[in-house]
């Protein structure tokens, strides 16, 4: 029974009311926890944010590797009412310069490795509080709050109430904080429990990072919202995949993980005897990836669509077709419709803007009022940015991304970040970067760069310094000189055109 708080934590501790021994989460090393251990150690470092002053709706930043802590601090934010803000482990100082002064955080958790340069990018915002916490779970986060008490008592949250800020750069560069409340959360999470028909019997192996939407609220909230159980990867390892596969009911991953898991010639069927439902998104899944894995296991993989600011959107369905190339219907409560750049809406089969509109869909742009309203339509929908088609039997195709934006093994690079990195540098002119068909990554990151002549610059040099600055999966993997950028009549740069010169640079 509901308590009537939309806390979403409260709704998790609902589903193991009477079984708190159970248990939830099991590394590879076979360290267990249970939901009663997660829950009085949540209520310790919930405590511990406290008592540091940190109140409602403060951001928490948290920097830090995969482990049952990290998930353990994700839910004392949702406990205390702090707005959880994960971040890439990959992002470098420029990057989380950004991040932390611009979601102005009471509160900064990072590595021990990372404390040094994360103390003077706090200090330098203003944020005097910065703890640590390691992959193994150890830091000053996890000591001191085990002097803390273990009765935290969870607030009592409003559906609209912020739950997590996350940030999704702009094709203008400038990186947007997308506000998701508890509302958000917990219905998507609903809509997905019953939609893939998750039950206190599962047990999923988790192997997503969980600084994204994907790890972070579709499997862990499918996981604690039915209270089941899930094997606790630190990262994609094929070979422990494999090892956990045959314990669990299900497994969530990026099209990379299938492709990878299908690479081993002696993956099979056998690998797969108690998987009941293998998810797949995040970017798009090969036609021939779902072909494959259907001849080599017999099971389909169910291919969803979603994206930070709109949580999931569409799935195909748990019984009944599963069409490859699509993302199936609409999930209930979820309005999909295609548009033209008029915004008129566009009949089936024809391509044109995905737009979206649900309670999944998010709050707005932290701090940017404009670019919100920008973005959603008078009669309430969000334009996501996408292209798609919609087919006679409603199932939703994404065509293309309006955005430009290069997905690398399950990871979105905006091109226009690195763009204006690379057009900083000394003998650039100008940039493009794009995405190019890569076996691994499904995309790698291509930059064509026009020089200036003012200084000599190679492509070496151009890839040392993305490397310095950025994440290594924004770091182009080959740099192509041409003497001038291919452009539309309005000055447009033809991305498309120079997709297709490039197609096979990574092959
Ligand atoms: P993110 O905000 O990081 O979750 O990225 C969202 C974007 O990923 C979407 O706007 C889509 O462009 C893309 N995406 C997510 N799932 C799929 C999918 N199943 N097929 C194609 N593109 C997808």
């Amino acid at each position: 029974m509901s308590t009537g708080n939309s806390n979403l934590y409260a709704r998790f501790r609902e589903s193991y009311a009477g079984n708190d021994d159970k248990v939830v989460l099991t590394t590879t090393d076979g360290a267990t926890y249970s939901f009663a251990d997660i829950h009085r150690q949540s209520a310790q470092i919930a405590e511990l944010i406290s008592s540091l002053g940190v109140e409602r709706g403060d951001r928490v930043s948290v920097q830090v590797r995969k482990s049952p802590q990290n998930l353990c601090l994700y839910l004392a934010c949702l406990r205390g009412g702090f707005v959880y803000h994960p971040l890439n482990l990959g992002y470098k100082s420029k990057e989380l310069e950004y991040f932390i002064g611009n979601a102005e955080p009471a509160l900064v958790v990072c590595d021990s490795e990372n404390e040094a340069t994360l103390s003077d990018i706090a200090r330098s915002a203003g944020v005097n509080c910065v703890y640590t916490l390691n992959g193994d779970g150890s830091g000053s986060l996890t000591d001191a709050s085990k002097a803390k008490g273990q009765s935290f008592e969870t607030v009592n949250c409003e559906s609209d109430d912020l739950a997590a800020l996350l940030y999704s750069s702009g094709t203008t560069g400038v990186p947007k904080g997308i506000m998701l409340s508890h509302g958000n959360l917990l219905s998507n999470t609903e809509t997905l429990v019953d939609a893939w028909g998750f039950t206190a019997d599962d047990r999923l192996l988790h192997a997503l990072p969980i600084f994204h939407v994907h790890g972070l609220f579709v499997a862990i909230g499918c996981v604690l919202l039915s209270g089941a159980s899930m094997r606790w990867l630190s990262d994609f390892d094929a070979g422990l995949v494999r090892k956990f596969l045959p314990e669990c009911t299900s497994l969530m991953g990026v099209p990379t993980f299938y492709t990878r898991l299908l690479a081993d010639p002696s993956f099979s069927d056998d690998d797969c005897r108690n998987i009941r439902l293998f998810v797949s998104g995040s970017a798009p899944l090969l036609e021939e990836t779902f072909v494959e894995f259907e001849a080599r296991t017999g099971h389909t993989i169910l291919e969803r669509y979603g994206m930070t600011e709109t949580n999931m959107n569409t799935s195909n369905p748990l019984h009944g077709s599963r069409k490859a190339g699509t993302v199936g219907p609409p999930l209930p409560g979820v309005d999909v419709r295609i548009t033209n750049d008029e915004g008129e809406e566009l009949p089936i089969g024809e391509t044109g803007n995905l737009q979206v509109r649900g309670p999944n869909v998010f709050v707005g742009y932290w701090r940017m009022p404009e670019k919100t309203a920008g973005d959603f339509t008078d009669d309430g929908f969000f334009n996501t940015g996408d292209m798609g088609v919609i087919d006679g039997d409603g199932y939703v195709s994404i065509v293309g991304r309006a955005k430009d934006l290069v997905i690398t093994g399950g990871l979105n690079v905006y091109p226009k970040e690195v763009e204006l990195f690379i057009d900083d540098i000394p003998g650039v002119k100008e940039s493009a970067v794009i995405g190019v068909p890569h076996a691994d990554f499904g995309e790698g990151v291509v930059a064509v760069v026009v020089q200036d002549g003012s200084a000599a610059v190679s492509d070496a040099d151009i890839i040392g310094a993305c490397r310095e600055n950025l994440a290594n999966f924004k770091v182009p993997k080959k740099v192509v000189f041409v003497d001038e950028l291919p452009r539309n009549t309005m000055a447009k740069v033809q991305k498309q055109r120079l997709r297709e010169t490039y197609e096979h640079l990574l092959d």
